[in-house]
Formats: C-alpha cells, sequence, structure tokens
C-alpha cells in the first residue's frame, strides 16, 4: 500500500537496529531493517552485556521489562581467585552501584531476540541480506543490496556494528576511525566444569585476565580472556586456526583452570576474537546516511557500556527523526545530543581496561583488597569506588531522553 510516511532503512538487527526501527514506527515513520546474518540471532547466544539506568528505562516504555527481567544473566557474585589463598567475592549489584541503581546482565541473543519480537509485527525485517552501496541522491538515498531488488529511502542509519558496512561504503576505511586501546579480547563457550551456579570467576596475572560466567539452562560457561598487547596482533579476523594459536601462546603457562579451557577451545565452534578499539570518528552523520551504536561510537567492546549507548542512541535519533522534520537537520541535531554522551563513554574503557586487565602484580593485589572491603565502606566511598573514575555514571547522565509522549510524529516525506 502507498504511503507518504517517511521511510527509512537500517542496517543490522541486533541491538541499536531494532530499538531504533521501533521507535521510528511509533513516531510515523515506515522503517525497514536489513541484517546480514540469516535469522535473528536467538536464545543465550554471544556474549553477556549490560543496560544500565536510562537504557533499563527505555526497555520499560517499550514494555519490555519483564521480558527483559526474566531473561536476565544469573550471574549474582563476581569472584577473584588467587592462588593459595580463599577467593574475593563481592555481589554483581555491589560492583556496579557508582554506575547506576539500575542494571540488567543480559545475553546479546536473548536481548535481540526480545527487541525484534517488539518490532517485528509493525516493521519489515530482511535477513540474509546487506547494503551493497549507497548513493545520497537527496531527498532520496538510492541503496543497493546484495541480494534483493535496489530501493530509496529518505533516511538510511547504519546499525550494523564495530567492522560496519554501511561506515565503510559512506564515510570511509574501517582504519581511518579504529582506535586501538592496547589490548584483545577472546570470547567461546567451554563446559561449565566448575559448577558455577551464580558466579562469575576471574583470575589475574599482569597483563593477561582470564573468566569465566554461567549460561543459564545450558550448562555451558562463556569463557572471557582479556590481554594486553602494545600494538594489535597480525591475526585476521576469519583465521579461527591462527586465532587458537595466537591464544595458546599468550595462555597456555597461565595456570589456573587454563589447561581445561584450553582443551575446550578446541572443540568450540563460537570462538570471537578481536582487539579492544574505540570507534572515534569527528562526525558520524552525513546528509541523510547516519550511523548509531557500535557503527559510529562504539567504546570498546567488553570495557564500554556499549550496549546501552547502542540503546540510549538509538532512541536519540528516533526522536529526532520524528521531530526535525527533514532528516538531514534531525541527523545534525542527533549528533549534536549525542556529543557530550559519547565524549564520556570513550573515557570508560581505558579506565575499566585497568581494572579488569592489572598490569603488575601489585595492582592485582589492590584489585583484590579493593574487592575486601567493598561490602564494608561507607556508601559513598563504595560508589566512588565501583564508579571506575566517574565516566560511565556521567555518560548516563547526559543522556537526556524525552518522554516518548513528548516526541511529535514524524511528519510525511515531501514528494
Ligand atoms: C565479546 C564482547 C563482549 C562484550 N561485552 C559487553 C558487556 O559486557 N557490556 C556491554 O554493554 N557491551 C559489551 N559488548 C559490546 C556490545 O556487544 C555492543 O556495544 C552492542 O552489541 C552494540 O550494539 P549494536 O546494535 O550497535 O551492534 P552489534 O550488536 O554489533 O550489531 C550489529 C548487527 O549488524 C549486523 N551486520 C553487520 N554487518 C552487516 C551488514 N553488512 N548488513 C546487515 N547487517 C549487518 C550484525 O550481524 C549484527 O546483528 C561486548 C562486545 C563483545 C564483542
Amino acid at each position: 500500500m502507498a504511503t507518504d510516511r517517511p521511510r527509512a532503512l537500517v542496517s543490522g538487527a541486533s541491538v541499536a537496529g531494532p530499538v531504533l526501527a521501533y521507535w521510528l514506527e511509533r513516531f510515523g515513520y515506515v522503517p525497514t531493517v536489513v541484517e546480514r546474518t540469516p535469522e535473528v540471532r536467538m536464545g543465550t547466544g554471544g556474549h553477556a552485556v549490560d543496560l544500565f539506568g536510562p537504557a533499563v528505562e527505555l526497555m520499560d516504555w517499550m514494555g519490555l521489562e519483564g521480558q527483559v527481567e526474566s531473561a536476565r544473566t544469573v550471574t549474582r557474585v563476581f569472584s577473584f581467585i588467587r592462588p593459595g589463598r580463599p577467593p574475593v567475592d563481592v555481589s554483581a549489584e555491589t560492583a556496579s552501584e557508582g554506575v547506576s541503581s539500575r542494571h540488567v546482565e543480559i545475553m546479546r541473543g536473548d536481548l535481540a531476540r526480545i527487541l525484534h519480537e517488539a518490532a517485528r509485527h509493525r516493521v519489515e525485517y530482511v535477513f540474509d541480506d546487506s547494503v551493497a552501496a549507497v548513493h545520497d541522491a537527496g531527498p532520496r538515498v538510492e541503496v543497493t543490496f546484495e541480494r534483493s531488488a535496489a530501493r530509496e529511502f529518505d533516511v538510511v542509519v547504519g546499525a550494523d556494528g564495530l567492522h560496519s558496512t554501511t561506515r565503510r561504503l559512506v564515510f570511509g576505511p574501517e582504519a581511518e576511525f579504529l582506535r586501538f586501546l592496547g589490548g584483545y579480547l577472546a570470547v567461546f563457550t567451554a563446559p561449565d566444569h566448575l559448577r558455577l551456579g551464580d558466579r562469575m570467576v576471574a583470575f589475574s596475572a599482569p597483563g593477561r585476565t582470564a573468566a569465566m560466567y554461567p549460561v543459564r539452562e545450558t550448562g555451558q560457561a562463556r569463557v572471557v580472556l582479556l590481554w594486553r598487547t602494545p600494538v594489535p596482533h597480525d591475526v585476521a579476523r576469519h583465521d579461527v586456526d591462527a586465532q587458537r594459536g595466537l591464544i595458546r601462546s599468550r595462555y597456555g603457562d597461565l595456570g589456573w583452570e587454563l589447561p581445561r579451557l584450553l582443551a575446550a577451545l578446541d572443540q568450540a565452534d563460537d570462538l570471537y576474537l578481536d582487539s579492544i578499539s574505540q570507534v572515534v570518528m569527528d562526525s558520524w552523520v552525513r546528509g541523510r546516511v547516519g550511523l548509531v551504536g557500535d557503527a559510529g561510537y562504539s567504546p570498546g567492546p567488553a570495557v564500554g557500556g556499549g550496549t546501552s549507548l547502542a540503546v540510549i542512541g538509538a532512541y536519540m535519533l528516533a526522536t529526532e527523526l520524528a521531530s526535525a522534520g527533514d532528516p538531514v537537520r534531525a541527523l545534525d541535531r542527533y549528533q549534536q545530543a549525542m556529543r557530550p554522551v559519547v565524549a564520556h563513554s570513550r573515557n570508560i574503557g581505558p579506565t575499566v581496561m585497568k581494572f579488569l586487565v592489572p598490569r603488575s602484580a601489585a595492582q592485582i593485589w589492590l584489585t583484590a583488597q579493593a574487592m575486601r572491603v567493598l561490602p564494608h565502606v561507607p556508601d559513598p566511598l563504595r560508589r566512588r569506588l565501583t564508579s571506575f573514575g566517574g565516566s560511565a555514571a556521567a555518560m548516563l547522565r547526559e543522556a537526556r531522553l524525552r518522554r516518548p509522549e513528548e516526541v511529535p510524529l514524524a511528519r510525511p516525506s515531501p514528494s
């Protein structure tokens, strides 16, 4: 059926993409989401991610609080392993107190499924496809796809992650925008041989950390390895054998549970390995094309609050597209509103890395002592100690979200 409602293309159906599409539809747009994978990532796949403060509130506004709550991970305690001594335990709630009083940890697969479910009856989804070329011909953007027929949209948004195709096609090669934070991250699945229950366990040696957390109702655990290196490794993103070799060379002598975990690595079919890098762009909008979430301003995987940032950014973009009339002006206003939020987010990763991957034996000792005293110190000090330098709370504070009922509906697009 013909419509004069403005049309938006959203590339990527993980976190930012479905949140944006959901709100755009509610605010009067006709969104189409294109996703490269053949179907939405389901169930407990991927890694655990965090929703803090306003990102949790947005789930409430979408009516998803019950679903998100019942899918949250079972991790309730962080256990810091010390060789020859009892572990130091701290509750997950205490550990994130200085960031926000509202926090939900959830597997990314679960979150993506819930978000997709919320939007799919009112939003067109195209799986197993990708944008191939984007031409901003104003007042329409012409898009060609790898499989589907070419189409025109009023606005195009890349929500396609750290290695965004939209960014490469419209803004330039990835290398121009990635800022290496001096570390690597690997995640894979292993049997939960420690029967972790509600515990996440972590073991550190100078410059290297290994951690494990349980995956609800699967009998499996996710293994997370984080290590420091001054320069990026020369290992291709899809060369799994080379990646396994790299991990063995880094962790073969670590001790603790590593022999069993490295044996599990050989069986794992879901190894993820990447540098810990941020996306730093002077501008993440151009004409009628914009980027949202990791594609435009990833604060670094596993260290920077990227999921909350993606949810917040997607909502802010939807509100501007609804209220600014012209998409070019809307994208510009979205970028202005997000700048202070993004600026704070860039400080989170380097601070969190100091804690997650201590550089020296002295820092490991200090981390353990800080965790040990945490439950016993006065509230303000505890909040300071768990604020990771205050950047995460500052990022959330800068996110000024208009309530949905305050957002006007988008005007019809000019023919
Ligand atoms: C190992 C790991 C651990 C992490 N841990 C945490 C954590 O503890 N807490 C936290 O808050 N965040 C964490 N993050 C970061 C978090 O996952 C991201 O910040 C968040 O998922 C960003 O959402 P997004 O929608 O912007 O991008 P993504 O979740 O990366 O989604 C991008 C989507 O785009 C799709 N796509 C890619 N290319 C194309 C294409 N050409 N066409 C169509 N679709 C495409 C992808 O398939 C995917 O569905 C972690 C990340 C990683 C990798």
